[in-house]
């Protein structure tokens, strides 16, 4: 059966009690689904975080390389990366979903399992939402969560808290993502089950961030437009600069069989890798590197280095490699 055959609200009520079917209420949800709007208690002592990311069908994503389900865990999966990046705790979500109408309700329904895919995974209540028609897919979530705050400072990662001197440090393996795009677009992605993964199911590093944080980590930023972009983002805010050296960057085996020729560039340049890219205080980042790996299998790699913004230079130096480079913006500015 189509959407606009079975209408908004048996639509929503479908949905509602598909979701109600796999995520427990948690106590603080008060009100959820089911009227104007949802009640949650806030914990006390916290500080509230909200963010909101939209996906759109031919912009973000194509049937073509996303499934239904992928696209669910998606959608809410990059907001709740943008969480993770200021070192919080997603907890209760809102969506909307624009559709034409003409889409299989079995595939909505697939849809919102792959959004409960993930709040399981990430311990977030979906408490309500919007439906609405529109002539593009749009799946837009927005997202609230909390960060500890003790006496009067919270524990949160910024963008403008690198310093000279600092470590350029990331999570995870830079280039997996863009390399799972590639290989979808050319219907070449079978072989290569990691690299589509990354692409298609990234994993917010929630807890990592939250770690990295109590070890006394104060800059951050997810790779959500790709690495050396973030890192102008860090520079930008700071005012610093940085190097990063093409010979550390922790290409994954599956990236470099894959693309022996391109895997430094889809490292450098490739988006949503939803990975943290971070400040290490110098002094801090040995301790930090051997407690982590007793922590998390994913990779934590110092790949360059903060250093004082020079008049007349960019602020992002890529040492060790010459070749192409490319980047993803919406709204690129001509040069
Ligand atoms: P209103 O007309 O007052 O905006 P809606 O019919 O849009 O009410 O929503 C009714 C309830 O269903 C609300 O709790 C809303 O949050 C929820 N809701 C609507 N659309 C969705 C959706 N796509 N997914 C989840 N919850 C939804
Ligand atoms: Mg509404």
């Amino acid at each position: 059966m189509r959407v606009h055959e079975v209408g908004e609200f048996a639509l929503i009520a479908r949905l509602a009690r598909r979701l109600e079917a796999r995520l427990a209420r948690s106590p603080l949800v008060v009100q959820g689904i089911g009227d104007d709007a949802a009640l949650w208690r806030p914990t006390p002592g916290w500080l509230s975080v909200m963010t909101t990311d939209t996906m759109i069908e031919g912009v973000h994503f194509t049937a073509q390389t996303m499934q239904w389900r992928d696209l669910g865990w998606k959608s809410l999966a990059v907001n709740v990366s943008d969480l993770a990046a200021m070192a919080a705790e997603p907890r209760v979500a809102v969506v909307t979903i624009a559709l034409t109408g003409e889409e299989d309700v079995e595939d909505i329904d697939a849809l919102y399992d792959g959004m409960a895919d993930l709040a399981l995974e990430y311990g977030v209540q979906i408490i309500g939402g919007d439906t609405v028609r529109s002539s593009h897919l749009h799946i837009g979530f927005a997202v609230t969560g909390e960060v500890p705050e003790e006496g009067g400072s919270a524990e949160v990662l910024r963008r403008d808290a690198a310093l000279p001197g600092d470590v350029l440090v990331i999570t995870g393996h830079p280039g997996d993502a863009a390399a799972g795009l590639e290989l979808l677009l050319r219907d070449a992605g079978a072989p290569w089950p990691a690299l589509v993964a990354a692409h298609r199911r990234p994993q917010p590093r929630v807890a990592e961030a939250r770690w990295l944080s109590r070890q006394g980590v104060r800059c951050a930023t997810d790779s959500s437009d790709g690495l050396c972009q973030e890192v102008e983002l860090l520079c930008a805010a700071s005012g610093v600069a940085a190097w990063i050296d093409a010979a550390r960057l922790p290409l994954s085996p599956a990236l470099t069989a894959a693309f022996p020729e391109r895997g430094v560039e889809l490292a450098l340049d490739g988006g949503e890798d939803y990975d943290l890219v971070m400040a290490v205080r110098p002094d801090d980042y040995a301790t930090i590197q051997t407690a982590w790996q007793a922590c998390f299998s994913v990779p934590l790699t110092a790949i360059g280095a903060f250093e004082a913004a020079r008049a007349g230079q960019g602020r992002v130096e890529v040492r060790g490699y010459r070749g192409p480079r490319n980047g993803f913006q919406h709204f690129p500015v001509p040069r």
